[in-house]
C-alpha cells in the first residue's frame, strides 16, 4: 500500500474512488463536501489494476487532473493495487470508514455489498456526455499501433509460413506447421503488445495455413468439416496465446519496475539514515531521484528563508541544466519556499513551468526545495509516491542532524555556564572575608574615631558604604549560583513575618538615614515556613532597590497582609517608578533596566533575579506593579502556615 498524507484518525471517514472517468470530478466534490459538513477525514482512494496500467494517455492525464482535484480539495490520497471491490473493502475496514463515494458501476456496487455490508455506497451518476464526446471517445479508441508493429506481424506471418512450407517438403506433418504459426502469434505478442496485430496475425495466420497447406492448395477452399475444426482451433490458439503472452508480458514488465522503484528507494533510506551531514542527504536524495526518474534534478538549499545557491544533478555529467536555471524556474522555487507546497509542472501553480517543485520539509521548517525537470512526459503516480517518501526520508535526516547539533551547542552552553557559575562562586567566596573585615574596621572607626575631621569621615563612610554594597554583591552571587545549581540547602522553619521584617529593617537602618521607612504590620500574627536568611536577603534587596532609585526623602512603605491562604509583603515607595515594558524583564538575571543610579557600578541586574528564585522555591510568587500615586510596589506571597494559639 502506497500512503500520501497525513495519517489516519479515528473519527468519520468518509472515502472516494478515484478514476479517469468524467465523472470522478463529481464524486470528489460530492465526498469532500460531505466530509467537510460532518467532520470527517476525507481519503481519495485509487486502485491500480491490469486495466488502469493500460489506459491511453489522455485517459492517464485525466486521472492526473482528478488527483490533483482530490489533493486540492484536502483529501488524503491512497493508492492501492488489485482487485477493486477487495482492497476498497479492505481499506474500509482498517479505517473504519462507514461511506464510499463511487460511481455508478453496477458490478462495483453487489460486489461491494457483498463483501461490506456495513460500507454505504453512494453512488454519483456520471454526467450525460454529449455526441460529440462520444464520437471523439469513438475515434480515440481507434487508436492504431505503429507501424513497427505492423511490420513485426507481417515479418512473423512470413517467416511461419517460410519454415511451413519448408517442413511440408521435409514431410513433416500439418500440426507441426500448426505449432509454428502459433510460436509466431507468441513472438508477435511478446514484441508488439498489442491485441489487434495479435488478432490479425491469428486471422491472417489460419487464412495463410488454408491457402499454403491445407488441399486444394493455393485457394481458400476448405474441404469438409475437419478443415473448418483445424482453423477454428487454430484461430483460436493462436488469440489465446497471443492474449495470455500479452497480459504476461505487461505483468512482467510492471513488476519489474515497481521491484527497481523499491530498490531504489531501499537503497535511498539506508543510505540517508546513515548519512552525516546535510549535503550527504541533499546528495543522496537528489542522485536517486535523478536514478529512479531518469530526469536533471536541482536542489535549492534553504536558510533563514532565503534560497540558497542551486546545486546540479544532471543527468548527462556537464551539462548545466541552462533551462533550469532561468530566473522564470527559480521563482517557482522561491513561491514553493514561502506557500510550501509543490509549484510548476503538471500542477495547477505555473503548471507552465519546465520543472516540478517541492519542498523538503517537516512541520517546523523548509530544508530544502528540489525541482525535477518534467518536460513533456508527466511523472506517473507511483513514482510520485515514491518522490514523495524519498523527500519526507530525507527531511527526517535533515532534522535529525539539526537536532543533534542544537543539543550538542546547548551542552556546550550548559558546560560553559557551569564553568562560570564556579569560577564566580569560588571568586565571591575569597572576597567575603576580607570585605566583611573591611566594612566591619570602616563602621568601628566612623563610630569611635572621635578625633576625625569631615573629609575623614567622609572617606571612612564612602569605604564603608562600598565594602557593604560589595558584601550584599557577593552574596546575591553566591546564592544565585548556589540555588541555581541547586547546591544550597534551605533551612526551613516556622516564622513570624513581622519578626523577619523588623530585624530586615533594623539592617537597612544605616542606609535609609535619607528616606522615610515606615512599617505597617498587619493585625494578628502572620506565621510562614522559611529559610529566614534567604526571605531576609529578598527584603534587603527590595529595600535596597527602593532607596537607590528613588530621590532621597522619597517614602518607602512596608506592608504584611493575608490574603486567602497566602501572606502578602509589599515593598512601595513614591520614585519614579518601572516603565511598563521594563516590568516584564526586571527579574531576568542581567537587566538593569533605565532607571540608572549616579554610581553605575552599583546596578548589576541580580538582586530582582535572585528574589524571584527565592520565592519561588518557598512556593511563592513575586511581581512587581505601579504604585498609586507614583513609584512601584513589589509584592511577594508565600504560604501561610495555622497558627497554634494554644502553642
Ligand atoms: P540592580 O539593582 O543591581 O540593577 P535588580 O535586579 O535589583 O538589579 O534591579 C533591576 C532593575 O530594576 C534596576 O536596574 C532598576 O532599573 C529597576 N528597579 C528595581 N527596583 C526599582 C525601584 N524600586 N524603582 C525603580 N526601578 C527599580
Amino acid at each position: 500500500m502506497q500512503k500520501t498524507g497525513s495519517s489516519l484518525n479515528t473519527g468519520g471517514h468518509i472515502l472516494a474512488k478515484i478514476t479517469h472517468l468524467p465523472v470522478c470530478e463529481k464524486v470528489l466534490h460530492e465526498a469532500a463536501n460531505a466530509a467537510k459538513e460532518s467532520g470527517s477525514q476525507f481519503t481519495a482512494l485509487y486502485i491500480r489494476s491490469d486495466k488502469t496500467d493500460k489506459l491511453r494517455k489522455e485517459d492517464r492525464e485525466c486521472l492526473q487532473k482528478y488527483l490533483r482535484i482530490a489533493d486540492e480539495l484536502g483529501a488524503e490520497i491512497v493508492s492501492l493495487a488489485g482487485d477493486e471491490a477487495e482492497r476498497i473493502s479492505e481499506f474500509a475496514r482498517l479505517c473504519s470508514a462507514s461511506v464510499i463515494y463511487i460511481e455508478n458501476s453496477k458490478e462495483l456496487i453487489t460486489r461491494l455489498s457483498g463483501l461490506s455490508p456495513e460500507l454505504k455506497t453512494r453512488i454519483v451518476d456520471t454526467p450525460k456526455p454529449s455526441l460529440r464526446l462520444i464520437a471523439s471517445e469513438l475515434i480515440s479508441r481507434l487508436s492504431l499501433p505503429g507501424a513497427k508493429s505492423w511490420w513485426i506481424t507481417v515479418l512473423a506471418l512470413l517467416l511461419s509460413s517460410l519454415v511451413g512450407l519448408a517442413m511440408r517438403s521435409l514431410k513433416l506433418s500439418e500440426a507441426n506447421i500448426i505449432t509454428v504459426y502459433i510460436l509466431g502469434a507468441l513472438i508477435v505478442a511478446i514484441f508488439v503488445r498489442s491485441n489487434l496485430c495479435g488478432a490479425i496475425y491469428s486471422l491472417l495466420s489460419v487464412s495463410l495455413f488454408n491457402l499454403l497447406f491445407t488441399e486444394p492448395r493455393l485457394s481458400f477452399h476448405a474441404n469438409g468439416p475437419n478443415s473448418t475444426i483445424t482453423f477454428t482451433i487454430m484461430f483460436s490458439a493462436s488469440l489465446i496465446t497471443a492474449g495470455l503472452a500479452n497480459r504476461l508480458s505487461a505483468e512482467a514488465s510492471r513488476n519489474a519496475a515497481a521491484a527497481r522503484r523499491t530498490g531504489i528507494v531501499l537503497r535511498a533510506n539506508q543510505l540517508l539514515q546513515k548519512a552525516e551531514s546535510t549535503d550527504a542527504v541533499i546528495s543522496i536524495m537528489a542522485n536517486h531521484l535523478q536514478k529512479l526518474l531518469a530526469r536533471n534534478i536541482i536542489v535549492y538549499p534553504a536558510e533563514d528563508s532565503q534560497l540558497k545557491k542551486a546545486l546540479l544533478f544532471p543527468l548527462k555529467p556537464g551539462d548545466e541544466m541552462r533551462s533550469m536555471q532561468t530566473p522564470q524556474e527559480e521563482v517557482i522555487a522561491r513561491l514553493v519556499l514561502q506557500s510550501k507546497n509543490r509549484a510548476g509542472a503538471g500542477t495547477d501553480r505555473r503548471g507552465d513551468a519546465l520543472g516540478l517543485y517541492m519542498a523538503v520539509r517537516t512541520e517546523r521548517s523548509v530544508f530544502c526545495i528540489v525541482g525535477i525537470q518534467i518536460g513533456i512526459e508527466p511523472i506517473s503516480l507511483a513514482e510520485k509516491s515514491i518522490i514523495t517518501s524519498i523527500l519526507g526520508e530525507a527531511a527526517l535526516a535533515i532534522e535529525r542532524f539539526q537536532t543533534a547539533m542544537e543539543k550538542e551547542a546547548m551542552s556546550i552552553m550548559a558546560k560553559n555556564e557551569k564553568l562560570r557559575a564556579n569560577l564566580l562562586r569560588s571568586i565571591s567566596h575569597d572576597l567575603r572575608t576580607p570585605l566583611t573585615a573591611i566594612s566591619g574596621n570602616a563602621e568601628y572607626l566612623l563610630t569611635s574615631l572621635q578625633s576625625a575631621d569631615d573629609v575623614q569621615r567622609r572617606l571612612l563612610s564612602n569605604i564603608y558604604e562600598d565594602s557593604h554594597w560589595l558584601i550584599e554583591l557577593v552574596e546575591n552571587i553566591l546564592s544565585i549560583t548556589r540555588l541555581s545549581d541547586g547546591q544550597m540547602h534551605m533551612n526551613m522553619s516556622e516564622e513570624l513575618i513581622d519578626e523577619v521584617l523588623q530585624e530586615a529593617l533594623r539592617h537597612t537602618k544605616r542606609k535609609s538615614e535619607k528616606h522615610r521607612i515606615s512599617y505597617e504590620a498587619s493585625e494578628g500574627i502572620l506565621l510562614a515556613k522559611m529559610d529566614a536568611r534567604l526571605i531576609m536577603q529578598v527584603l534587603f534587596n527590595l529595600i535596597d532597590n527602593a532607596i537607590k532609585y528613588t530621590p532621597e526623602g522619597s517614602e518607602i512603605k512596608l506592608s504584611t497582609e493575608k490574603s486567602g491562604k497566602s501572606i502578602v509583603i509589599k515593598v512601595a515607595d513614591n520614585g519614579p517608578g518601572i516603565p511598563d515594558e521594563a516590568k516584564g524583564r526586571i527579574f531576568d538575571m542581567f537587566y538593569t533596566g533605565e532607571n540608572k543610579v549616579a554610581d553605575c557600578r552599583r546596578s548589576m541586574g541580580l538582586g530582582l533575579a535572585l528574589c524571584r528564585t527565592i520565592i519561588n522555591l518557598h512556593g511563592g510568587e513575586i511581581s512587581v506593579a505601579d504604585n498609586e500615586k507614583q513609584g512601584s510596589v513589589f509584592s511577594f506571597t508565600l504560604p501561610a502556615s495555622e497558627v497554634n494559639l494554644n502553642e
